[in-house]
Formats: structure tokens, sequence, C-alpha cells
């Protein structure tokens, strides 16, 4: 049995490198004759092990998605985020660079994948996409992950549950490897939701979590973000740079999954360094639960990547159920009034990616670019790293 179907039948210091100075009940599909936007293209091989087909979005000048009501794709049953932000651009982004993004979002899905087959739960799944995107440099997660002002590194992440709303999550925490591990522990073994600094850290060592000194974390590419961050700074009182403008710039790479499992649960998490140059002790909406990440099985499972103060103050991920639940709106067009219409009055800009357990997914997002790919009931993965391929609704 397809997994679509089983889904409906069953009822579902560092470098203290002091040198710095320098986001009713809904119905259960959407409308009737709903177009799907992405379709169908090339294929590319992700290691030589699996023989798998992984498609990307359409090329330069095929028809984009569009249209606000329209989902993304159907018959998913994961899919990830690799961050919101300036968009990757095709005439100079090096053919290995493109493949490696594609290959970190594609070794993702097939980390959930390989739970869901085997029958695990959606938060296992998302957890393992999570963790892989965690481990990969490129992202800002885990180790990757942006820099503070003061040069350290402090990282959040939440999980949940749409079964029965649980929820847990870190914040600020300083030396455990995955940190969606001790966002998930804090859900099953704890009764708080979500846990902050030394204590989420020790928390999730004391339960055997890897842990970490901060130079694990350390990337070049993320030293030389805050370097510029820093010279920036010093520009901006001159150039009078927007700070969305700024945000834009820092902050693609945060990561997050969404997943739908054989019992029809559905699952989101989110992970992220944050934004470089942040405060020591800011905390974004990554790992508060209704901002960055929200999960219920009658609305949809969301996670958001972007200028987390407004996703915040937005409550983005938990307007997008809402929207659904208490208005009636689709996933697609959920989301869309979210990222597109309520954020952006605010001043803020970014994207999420969004699941129903029926399987329809969006990724609607504001910034020029969001990284993400979806695995389907067929075991396609499709990534979208360019603008071309994942236009930005405005
Ligand atoms: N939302 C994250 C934060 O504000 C950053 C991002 O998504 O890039 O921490």
């Amino acid at each position: 049995m397809s997994r679509r179907s089983a889904i409906s039948w069953l009822p579902s210091a560092l470098l203290a490198v002091a040198t710095v100075a320098a986001l009713i009940a809904v119905p259960r599909s959407q409308p009737v004759g709903e177009p799907v936007g992405a379709t169908a293209h090339a294929d590319h091989s992700v290691g030589a092990a699996r023989v798998e087909r992984i498609r990307t979005a359409p090329g330069p000048g095929q028809p984009p998605p569009g249209g606000k009501a329209r989902p993304d794709a159907r018959d998913v049953v994961l899919a990830v985020h690799g961050g919101a932000g300036a968009a990757l651009d095709r005439e100079t982004t090096t053919p290995a660079r493109e493949k490696a993004y594609r290959d970190g979002l594609a070794t993702a899905l097939r980390a959930g994948q390989d739970v869901l087959d085997e029958g695990g739960s959606s938060v296992a799944a998302v957890a393992a996409a999570v963790r892989k995107l965690e481990d990969d440099p490129l992202f800002n997660a885990g180790k990757g992950a942006v820099f503070n002002a003061d040069a350290g590194h402090e990282l959040d992440a939440s999980v949940m549950r749409g079964s029965d709303l649980a929820a847990g999550a870190v914040a600020g925490v300083r030396g455990l490897r995955n940190p969606v591990d001790g966002a998930r522990l804090v859900m099953e073994k704890s009764k708080h939701v979500l846990l902050s600094g030394e204590g989420a850290d020790d928390f999730g060592a004391r339960h055997g979590l890897a842990t970490v000194t901060q130079d694990y974390y350390w990337t070049q590419a993320r030293w030389d973000a805050l370097i510029r961050a820093k010279e920036a700074e010093r520009g901006s009182k001159t150039a009078a740079r927007s700070p969305e403008a700024a945000a834009d710039e820092q902050s693609r790479g945060t990561v997050g999954a969404v997943a739908v499992d054989r019992e029809g649960d559905v699952a989101a998490a989110t992970s992220t360094g944050g934004m470089t140059n942040k405060l020591p002790g800011r905390i974004g909406d990554s790992p508060l639960i209704g901002a960055g990440t929200y999960a219920k099985n009658a609305t949809a499972a969301v996670s958001a990547t972007g200028a987390g103060e407004y996703f915040i103050r937005g409550a983005a991920t938990s307007t997008v159920s809402a929207l659904m639940e208490f208005k009636g709106l689709g996933v697609a067009a959920a989301a869309y009034e979210v990222v597109v219409e309520r954020l952006p009055r605010l001043g803020g800009t970014g994207g999420v990616i969004a699941l129903t357990r029926d399987g329809v997914f969006d990724a609607p997002h504001s910034s020029p670019g969001m990284l993400h790919g979806y695995l389907t009931e067929d075991g396609d993965v499709v990534t979208k790293i360019f603008p071309d391929e994942s236009p930005a609704n405005t």
C-alpha cells in the first residue's frame, strides 16, 4: 500500500577571539481542482549507493507556480528548508556549490524517509532530517551556526507533534551537537516545553546527548559573515542600510522540517544558530512554539525561517494554523496570508514550509530566496534553491 493510501486508510571559545570588535476544523484537502505548481524535471543522483529520482524545479522560462491559493505540491510526506534570505544566483553559484546545497537538502529528506519507511513517527522523521542539516556546515544550525556579536554561538531548536500538540524546545544552547535532539528530549522527557541556556545544555548532557565545545560550530564562512556584519554595522551609520536588507543578507541557513507519517500524524521542527552578530542572549522565533514552529493534525505542520523578531510578533506559524482552523483557508492560502501579507506589514520577510496530513504542501516566501525541498509518497525528491525554481511571493 502506498504511504498516501495508508494515511487516508488509517486514522492516522571558540575562538573567544576578542579581536572581533569588529515562524473548527479544517478541510482535509484543498479545493478540488486546485492546481499544483511544481512539476518534474531533470534527474540528479545523490551518491552512488542509492538509485533514486531527484527532481529539480522548473528552469528559467517555465511558468512559476504562482497564485496565492496554489500549493506547491501534493502527496508530499516530508519537506525541509535550509533558510530564507538573499537568493542564490544562478550566474555566480558554482556547480559544486549548487550540488552541495541540493545534496544537503536531499540527504536530510532521505534520512527522514528512512524513518517513515520503517513506520517511524513524523516526530522521528523531522528530527532525523533536521539532524542531518545541523551536521552539514553549509547550514546555519549545529555545525555551521552563525556567530553572536561576541563571537560565540547560541543555538535554538524546537519540535512539535500534531496529534496532541506536545512540544519541546531549547534556546541559547552552547554545547549540544544537535539542538533538535535537545528539543525532542524536552518534549519527551520533561514536563516543560522550553529550556534555555545552561539548563538546556545540562538537561541534554544528562540524558546522554552528544556535547561539543564552541569551536565545533566554527566555519570560515560564518566567521567571515561576522566580520562583514561588523563592518556593515560600522558602515550603516553612514550608508543608512535598511534593517530588512541587513536581515535578508544575514538570515540564510536556518533549517526546518515538516512530515506526515503512516498514522496521518504531522510534526514540525526548526533549528538555527540565529542571526549573525545577534546580541548574546537573543532568542529568535525558531524555538518558540507558534512563532517558528507549529503542528496540529487538523491543520498543518509549519516551520518558519526569516527575520525572527517579526515572526515572533506575528505569531507566524500558529497564525497559519489558526487561519486554517477558524477562517477555513487551505494551507496555501493561509501560509500566503501570513508570509506575504501579514508579516511584511510588520516589516519582516522570510518564508515557511507547511504540510497537511493529506500531503498538501506549500512553501511561500517573501524573501528573495528560500532553500527547500520535499519528498513525495512515491519517493521523488524535489529540491529548490534558485529563485526561478521558487519565485518569491510578493
Ligand atoms: N528565524 C531565525 C532567527 O531569527 C533566522 C533565520 O530563519 O534565518 O533566529
